[in-house]
């Protein structure tokens, strides 16, 4: 080989380690991008740690931060709002007297009792049997209302996201809803933020719009002062179970001059410019209509949870354990609550930075953030930016991911629910949503793990959430004071019905899975099994209409078609 060759072999080789040097450090550099990107998720898992150990402080944390709201005003972050609402629809009782005086026939028939005295000895002693032995005793509002009302009610329904309009025929038998018509359309976001004026007036011209469509096309004699349920799901002072005071906005609205004014009276002033006769029978937030509506289908509803735009919950607790309100009568001895548990905190709660931040950039912060369909696709967003900023494995970082809100909830599920081989469904997403094309399979896969731990720990949480209030009434089958409300008399655990609505629980599954998973974690299956999730779709609504039927401040309804017999209950004032 002349020296010609040799020093061709030299270079070729030489020029040859330059290139493999370059291809390994290529190697080396992207190994320690993606290991960087690996670290995000991984630290974001920790942090997101929801181990059956952790959820049960969290549902100690919450039934003890209940008992604090219950004894003083401030007592605790749990609000713990009074409703005044202590009847519920529920047409169970006729059924019950139905069958209580049949019993009494037999029971006299067996007995050989001749009269009609002695007919009636025999219901008077069953009577006595199923008040000691029945649930009466261990928990209020079991034999409620009567299920009795007839004709039209109305309910406005302001949510976070969705405003809707509806009118329920009742027919005056146990679940006799004849007809129900929901109107329902977007909250205008400039809305959301402008003054109580504006905000009512689009409220009330909805509703006006409504009844008179419904005027033009029906028998409607417009002699009677039409009534509805406002449902407004936000934190409210009530006052009455018709008036209360807004203490603040949450999920986005910030309406200042709202803060602070009772909200029944703003949309009454809003009703009069916009020539509406009509009146608020009762004021109520989502949590309590839903479980109005639980109720009237399922006498053993003793909660309702919301988890949509926002989350919240309400349950059924005796004016006894009320202490902040000693000396409340009601006729049922019981009131439903109004947790607003979004303010809940506790140390045990798994908070991550990106949690810290979004807090921080909130107008409305320390609120309901980790479970919310407002903020999920919002942390998910967060934590992308965070890993395209650790390496451009998705190409360089997109302004678009910079935009607070811009990964919605929706999409953030449908990206989870993905389950074709090459993820298109995510491609798409981040490509259209976020502006990131072209993003490898790996790091698809990537994404969809994130909305997975954002979710889990979202649903694992409410869970906790639902056995708190199990827990503080007695209900978690837990051996504690009130354990025996878990029990009936026969030992056995009793059927506990938690009515649930909002479209983050109701649309997306994997949520609704990993929230049942966490229930039967928290509880054991043998508890568990009695615990009953009932989805009650439009619940906040339809229950307001209920509300109304049974709060309406005349005994005939609206309709001109239909005679009425609605019982009348006088709202109740705080003393
Ligand atoms: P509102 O809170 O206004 O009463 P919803 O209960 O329908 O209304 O909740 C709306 C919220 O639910 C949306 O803001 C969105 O975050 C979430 N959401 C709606 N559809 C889905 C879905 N398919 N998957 C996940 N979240 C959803
Ligand atoms: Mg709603």
């Amino acid at each position: 080989m002349g020296k010609v060759g040799f020093g061709l072999a030299v270079s070729c080789a030489a020029a040859t380690c330059a290139i493999a040097a370059i291809l390994v450090g290529k190697r080396v550099r992207s190994r320690r991008k993606w290991r960087r990107v690996v670290g995000v998720l991984r630290d974001l898992e920790e942090a997101c740690e929801t181990s059956v150990g952790r959820l049960r402080q969290v549902v100690d944390a919450m039934a003890v931060e209940m008992h604090a709201g219950l004894a003083s005003e401030g007592g605790s972050k749990l609000k713990m709002l009074l409703t005044f609402v202590d009847k519920l629809p529920n047409g169970y009782s006729l059924l019950k007297l139905l069958v209580l005086l049949v019993g009494g026939f037999m029971f006299s028939l067996v007995c050989s009792f001749p009269g009609p005295s002695q007919y009636l000895l025999a219901c008077s002693y069953l009577l006595c049997l199923w008040f000691r032995f029945s649930d009466l005793w261990s928990y209020p509002f079991d034999e409620l209302s009567n299920g009795s009302e007839r004709g039209k009610y109305y309910a406005l329904d302001l949510g976070g996201t969705n405003f809707r309009v509806l009118r329920i025929q009742l027919g005056g038998k146990r679940s006799s809803i004849l007809s129900c018509d929901v109107e329902r359309q977007p909250i205008p976001q400039d809305l959301m933020t402008s003054t109580s004026e504006d905000l009512f007036d689009f409220i009330a011209s909805s509703l006006k719009q409504f009844v008179e469509r419904e005027a033009q096309n029906s028998e409607f004699s417009p002699v009677k002062r039409r009534e509805f349920g406002f449902t407004f799901s936000f934190p409210v002072k009530q006052t009455s179970v018709s008036s209360g005071i807004l203490i603040k906005w949450t999920k986005g609205f910030s309406v200042k001059d709202m803060v602070g004014k009772d909200v029944s009276e703003c949309l009454q002033h809003a009703m009069t410019r916009n020539g509406l006769d009509m009146r608020v029978a009762v004021l109520v937030n989502d949590t309590v209509g839903t479980l109005a509506l639980g109720h009237y289908n399922d006498p053993d509803t003793v909660a309702a949870v919301i988890i949509g735009t926002g989350t919240n919950a309400c349950y059924l607790e005796r004016t006894d354990a009320i202490i902040k309100c000693q000396g409340l009568l009601t006729t049922s001895g019981g009131m439903v609550v109004n947790m607003e548990w979004g303010n809940f905190w506790s140390s045990h709660l798994p908070r991550t930075s990106y949690d810290i931040d979004l807090d921080g950039d909130s107008p409305n912060p320390n609120d309901q953030k980790m479970i919310s369909g407002m903020y999920l696709g919002d942390i998910v967003r967060r934590v992308i930016l965070r890993m395209s900023q650790e390496s451009d494995i998705f190409g360089p970082v997109s302004s678009r991911l910079s935009m607070p809100f811009i990964l919605s909830t929706p999409s953030m599920a449908d990206m989870h629910a993905d389950e074709s081989p090459e993820l298109m469904e995510v491609a798409r997403i981040l490509k259209e949503d976020l502006q990131i094309p072209d993003v490898p399979l790996k790091v698809r896969k990537l994404v969809v793990k994130v909305c997975d731990v954002v979710t889990r720990r979202a649903a694992r949480l409410a869970a906790a959430g639902i056995v708190g209030i199990l827990k503080k009434i007695g209900r978690d089958g837990s051996g504690g004071v009130a354990s025996g409300r878990s029990r009936g008399s026969d030992g056995k655990m009793r059927r506990t019905v938690v009515a649930m609505d909002g479209s983050l629980y109701t649309r997306y599954t994997m949520f609704k899975e990993y929230l049942h998973e966490a229930l039967c974690e928290i509880l054991g299956e043998e508890v568990a099994q009695y615990v009953i999730l009932k989805v009650t779709e439009d619940g906040s609504g339809i229950g307001a209409a209920l509300l109304a039927a049974s709060h309406s401040s005349h005994s005939s309804s609206s309709s001109s078609s239909s005679s009425s017999s609605s019982s009348v209950v006088d709202s109740q004032r705080l003393p």
